[in-house]
């Protein structure tokens, strides 16, 4: 290339949930940004799509999370002040599964942990509270009250916007091609059609990261999954207007989840996911997937018509026990690699964005990353 690369300070790979906070949070100190991006602004072939994401605070996946919903539902309720747009509506969240769930009891056991408000319910008791739901016997439901659900995309345009604001700049439809150390320590990054040069680097690729950092291997495994809108079999949309966000966790292991309906239909999405393994080529989405949502809504949410309005595919990047890789890069802390996936990252997006932005600044991960250190991986 017949020119000099641009030099940024730090340089954000993905326009995603992730990506964008973390812009927006390198944005409030000394140094120059650039988001590189291979689509355009909230489109939708990663994970940041569908309209509705549920924020929960009694964490199933383990206690470690707490804190850090804790600060991310801070940092959304003042994105919300900040640009006047509703990023957060608290309508509460019900984690519904049998009496003796082992999600559930791990739920519980990180409310208790961490003082949250929280109700349990038997099935009588949840039927009441919560009518758009139906529960039958040897149900249980524990009531989270802080959860609700985002707006993902207002969510990432606001912290965009905000970003633009304080000088960041942002390059749409510029993949990134590979990146490398320079001799004197700094990272030069390279496109199709350009270079930059960088003090740091942050990877929030999603399902593409581990294109990016080929030579570690990571267990990452992409998942599709496609979310269906629904709409009341009467026209009678009001309770389903009304009623709270949901996750219920089936007794194999598997979970259900619904958002409230916002103006679409209510939002509903399982687990019964489509392995992808090009990411240029991705399944139709499967018969088995709506057929097993249908089951579902028959048995407790039968006020909704079968026939779904709307789908949308999404990409979940799955690490093998469903937890977040966020870590340095063996090779140096000036790249953070960032992979907050596994089918539940977006909440966590704005607190994430937050700890990753001083990380690079400081150079060390703040204490609340720890558990999402690097597996032991195998390095070419
Ligand atoms: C159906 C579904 C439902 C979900 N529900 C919830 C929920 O209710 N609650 C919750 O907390 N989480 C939920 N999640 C998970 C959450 O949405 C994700 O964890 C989060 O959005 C991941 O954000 P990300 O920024 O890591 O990835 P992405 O949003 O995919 O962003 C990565 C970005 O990097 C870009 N990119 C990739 N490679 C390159 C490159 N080489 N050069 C430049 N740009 C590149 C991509 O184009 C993309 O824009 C759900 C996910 C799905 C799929």
């Amino acid at each position: 290339m017949g020119y000099r690369p641009r030099e940024y300070d730090h340089i954000v790979v993905g326009a995603g949930a992730l990506g964008t906070s973390t812009a927006y949070h390198l944005s409030g100190h000394a140094g120059r940004t650039l988001v590189l991006e291979r689509f355009y602004e909230n489109h939708a072939f990663g994970s940041s799509h569908g309209r509705t994401r549920i924020l929960r605070t009694a964490y199933a996946e383990g206690t470690a999370y707490v804190p850090l919903v804790l600060r991310a539902r801070r940092l959304w309720l003042r994105l919300g002040r900040e640009t006047g747009e509703e990023i957060f509506r608290p309508t509460g969240v019900v984690l519904a599964a049998p009496s003796n769930s082992a999600a559930l009891a791990r739920a519980r056991a990180s409310a208790r942990r961490y003082s949250l408000s929280s109700e349990s319910f038997d099935p009588e008791g949840a039927r009441e509270r919560f009518p758009a739901l139906q529960f039958v016997r040897g149900d249980a439901a524990l009531w989270d009250p802080a959860g609700g659900i985002l707006f993902p995309e207002r969510a990432i345009r606001a912290y965009r916007r905000l970003a633009h604001d304080r000088g960041v700049a942002f390059r749409w439809n510029f993949p990134v091609t590979e990146w490398r150390r320079t001799s004197g320590g700094r990272i030069l990054v390279s496109t199709k059609t350009r270079e930059y040069l960088a003090h740091s680097l942050v990877l929030a690729a999603g399902a593409w990261l581990p294109t990016l950092v080929p030579s570690l291997h990571l267990p990452l495994e992409v998942e599709q999954q496609t979310m269906y809108w629904f709409r009341a079999r009467d026209q009678r949309d009001a309770p389903f207007r009304a009623m709270p966000a949901f996750v219920w966790y089936s007794p194999e292991g598997g979970y259900y989840y619904g958002t409230p309906d916002v103006g679409n239909g209510v939002k509903i999405g399982g687990n019964v996911g489509q392995r992808v393994r090009d990411l240029d080529h991705r399944p139709l989405p499967s018969l088995r997937e709506l057929r097993s949502i249908q089951r579902f809504l028959k048995s407790r949410l039968p006020g909704l018509a079968p026939e779904p309005r709307r789908g949308a595919r999404c990409l979940y990047t799955n690490t093998p026990d469903k937890n977040f890789i966020v870590d340095f890069h063996p090779g140096g802390a000036n790249v953070v690699i960032v992979s907050a996936c596994s089918g539940h990252g977006f909440k966590f997006a704005s607190a994430m964005g937050e700890l990753i932005a001083n990380g690079v600044r400081r150079g060390s991960l703040p204490r609340l990353l720890a558990p999402f250190g690097l597996p032991t991986v195998r390095r070419d």
